[in-house]
């Protein structure tokens, strides 16, 4: 899969000496975008060659990995099922955009409290739900285990080895261990986590095969999915200035860091930045419907 790697032109990036690529990962299949699709990949072959019918899956409303499962599942003639954070969704779905994707395309719904969804690891509770649905191939929340990772691996090519800084957005961590583990000794790879809370470190350390990341954990707007009217400006006008659409979620808190972080030279003159645009972007309708409501100013699209 080749994915093409795009100069970003900005006067602040030619003021600094720094020069930025963003990997277009977002532009691999219009509906399994980004990280999902390397996150899949290998795990639809295994589920089919143990000769799963059905897939079954966690996320939360707007969920990426989701939207991607459920197209992904369709296309591959699995029956998707998705665990889905948040009872009182029960009755409303129909209003979530990400929700009514996955169901058109297929994917049954199995709605749970908060503390329920919590224990979406545990042997016990996942028994359980294969009662109810019948047995399945179970992948993980975000779509995160080994073979995930293997996925990721496939992310940097060969002609990636120039790049000093390798950037990405952190969710579960599945992505950036990809990353991590293919990258070449001489470079970093910084996380931009998008949620808060330092547990991702651990998460990440234990599967780590090299120590030449970090994450920069202070640009995450306040936790998952939350927004404010500075990144919504910033993400709007990114894509005014060079047609590159990002998600809200992911991939703006990333770039909006990466900017914060060239304006306070914290790159070196001559730096050479590679930023995995990582997709994300169906979840742009369904955060423009909560911006409305909050009188936030909305994503262009
Ligand atoms: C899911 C997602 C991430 C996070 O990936 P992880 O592997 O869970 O860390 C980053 N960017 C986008 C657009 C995503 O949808």
């Amino acid at each position: 899969m080749l994915v093409s790697n795009q100069k970003i032109d900005l006067p602040i990036l030619e003021e600094k000496g720094v020069t930025l690529y963003l990997k277009r990962e977002d532009t691999i299949h219009p509906h399994i975008s980004g990280n999902k699709y390397r996150k899949l990949k290998y795990n639809l072959l295994e589920a089919q060659k143990l000769g799963h019918n059905s897939l079954l899956t966690f996320g939360g409303a707007f969920s990426n990995h989701i939207a991607a499962t459920a197209y992904a599942g369709k296309e591959k003639g699995f029956k998707t099922i998705g665990v889905i954070r948040g009872e009182e969704l029960k009755d409303n779905w129909h209003n979530n955009p990400t929700l009514n994707f996955a169901h058109e395309h297929g994917m049954e719904f199995h709605f749970v409290s908060r503390s329920d969804y919590r224990r979406k690891n545990d042997k016990i509770f996942l028994e359980g739900l294969q009662n109810v649905v019948g047995e399945c191939y179970i992948v993980p929340e975000g779509g995160t285990n080994a073979l995930a990772v293997k996925g990721c691996m496939e992310i940097l090519t060969e002609t990636d080895t120039n790049f000093d800084f390798i950037c990405s957005a952190v969710g579960t961590g599945g992505t950036i261990l990809g990353l991590i583990n293919s990258a070449k000794p001489h470079q970093t790879i910084w996380g931009f986590p998008a949620l808060k809370g330092d547990f991702l470190t651990e998460d990440i350390r234990k599967f780590a095969l090299n120590d030449n990341w970090e994450l920069v954990s202070k640009y995450h707007f306040g936790g998952y999915a939350k927004v404010d009217a500075n990144l919504i400006n910033f993400i709007n006008t990114f894509k005014k200035e060079t047609e590159i659409p990002l998600d809200p979620i992911y991939t703006g808190k990333m770039l909006f860091g990466i900017f914060d972080l060239i304006k306070k030279d914290a790159f070196k003159k001559g730096t050479q930045i590679l930023a995995i645009h990582t997709g994300g972007l169906q979840g742009i309708k369904g955060m423009n419907l909560a911006l409305k409501k909050r009188n936030l100013p909305l994503l262009d699209v």
